[in-house]
């Protein structure tokens, strides 16, 4: 496969072909559905990201998926390396998880409000693939799976204050939407309006990959941490991978302090392997929320953790926390196909090899241009930093240049490359995405480079 992707011949032709088709594409439909949406809808979007702001111009607006690939209201085509945000491992539209959902449609029902076997057979099988969750409940959105988790961790410990780290993200809950605070302030400060203070100040911010900022903040703070929460790779600050000391520090911190470490594994959760982040660094946390992948494109998301904690949630234990659509049959039978699929197909070492491929021929463009730009990588999802630094942390993702990078974008973009619209995100692609769709990628990331530094390859 390496071999094919590096034939030359095949990228001049390719390069030619995007190069014809980007004076072509029009956005016309996508532009005046942008204005429509935008009298309606805040901002014409129902997620802030999609609107393009960090990125400029119009939103496209997408009709279909089809495997690796969007088609969009003007009939353009696109390498899709969203993901719908991360769910699409297997590509859009994989016919069992259509057959799935149409079977539960027409056979079952949408939601009864009421207890189901699907509901079972999925919860066996999330702590079967993930065995330090003993018990896991279901919710419909990973925003949902992180306020519920440091509810029970607060309830458990008894103690109020939690520790994350500037650059993670965990959904817009409160007490997530927090900076940290200026100079040696421990306390964190509302990241947006409608925050208060006093949600503030129970959230402190430390830094990532730094085991030293987090033992400061538990020794200024004694006996008030309930948890630690984390993203083993963050995947919302570029791609930013843990170091596996730092999640063993944590790991021991959190057991010498009785804190609780929660793993948010929203977006790494059967996307770095099947058994998440965790598997691979050999780290058990004591919670983990997952989302994402495990709704197969319907809403869902879950904690969990071990036995004792999650026998304190309502109604086994005295934590209040509940639902009206969770574990709907619906969304249960698209995630349960889903990963019923990567357990039994173990699509893993297939996407590393895609990953390689797209890796190599990108640092192999960047070379061949004199560009010594940050590309990291786990996996399926990889990102590649307008920035020469080696990303580590929130400071040094942010040393980014994010114009170059919406130049970059666009430039993707009119080549049928559909990126993530805004520098620190990560680039997901599945098992759809074929040696053609990865060659078409290398070639457009060379012109896209080229065009955005005044840069020629030197073959
Ligand atoms: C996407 C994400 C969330 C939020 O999930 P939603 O389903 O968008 O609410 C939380 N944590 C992480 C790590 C995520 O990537």
């Amino acid at each position: 496969m390496i071999e094919i992707a590096r034939q030359t011949n095949g990228a001049r032709f390719c390069a030619l072909f995007f190069s014809a088709f980007v004076v072509m594409l029009n956005h016309q439909t996508s532009q005046s559905l942008f204005e429509r949406a935008k009298r309606v809808i805040p901002g014409g979007v129902n997620s802030p990201v999609r609107a393009f702001k960090s990125v400029g111009g119009t939103p496209v607006f997408m009709r279909r998926g089809d495997g690796a690939y969007l088609y969009d209201v003007d009939g353009n085509r696109y390498i899709d390396y969203i993901g719908s945000w991360g769910p699409f491992i297997l590509g859009h539209n994989h016919p069992k998880v259509v057959e799935a959902i149409e079977q539960t449609l027409r056979h079952v029902g949408t939601s009864f409000g009421a207890p189901t076997e699907l509901e079972v057979e999925f919860a066996e099988l999330i702590t079967s693939l993930i065995p330090s969750m003993e018990m896991v409940r279901l919710v419909s959105s990973g925003t949902e799976a992180t306020m519920s988790a440091i509810r029970v961790a607060r309830g458990f410990t008894g103690r109020e204050k939690i520790i994350k780290f500037e650059g993670c993200y965990h959904g817009h809950g409160d007490s997530f939407l927090i900076k940290a605070g200026s100079g040696a302030l421990t306390l964190g400060v509302p990241d947006s309006p409608g925050v208060t203070k006093g949600t503030a100040q129970d959230t402190l911010n430390a830094v990532f990959n730094d085991i030293e900022s987090v033992r400061k903040l538990v020794r200024e703070n004694p006996n008030q941490i309930a948890a630690i929460i984390i993203e083993p790779i963050g995947g919302n600050m570029g791609v930013v991978p843990a170091t596996q000391e730092f999640l063993q520090g944590l790991r021991a911190l959190c057991d010498q302090e009785g804190i609780v470490l929660i793993f948010d594994e929203v977006m790494t959760g059967f996307r770095v392997a099947l058994g998440g982040a965790q598997s691979l660094y050999g780290v058990s946390p004591d919670m983990t929320t997952i989302g994402k992948i495990l709704g197969g494109g319907l809403p869902v998301g879950a904690y969990g953790g071990r036995r004792d904690i999650m026998s304190r949630v309502a109604p086994a234990g005295d934590i209040y926390q509940a639902g009206t659509l969770s574990g709907n049959p619906l969304a249960v039978s698209a995630g349960l196909a889903t990963l019923k699929i990567l357990r039994d197909e173990n699509p893993y070492p297939d996407l590393e090899a895609k990953g390689k491929i797209l890796e190599d021929g990108f640092r192999d463009n960047l070379r061949k241009l004199g560009l010594n730009l940050c590309l990291k990588r786990v996996g399926s999802m990889m990102c590649l930093f307008m920035t020469e630094q080696d990303v580590v942390d929130f400071k040094t993702a942010t040393t980014s240049d994010v114009k170059k990078y919406a130049a970059y974008f666009h430039a993707m973009l009119e080549r049928g490359i559909y990126l993530a619209p805004a520098q620190y995100e990560a680039m997901f692609f599945s098992i759809r995405h074929g040696e053609r769709e990865l060659e078409a990628t290398i070639n457009a990331n060379r012109e896209s480079l080229e065009a955005v530094f005044a840069k020629s390859a030197v073959l």
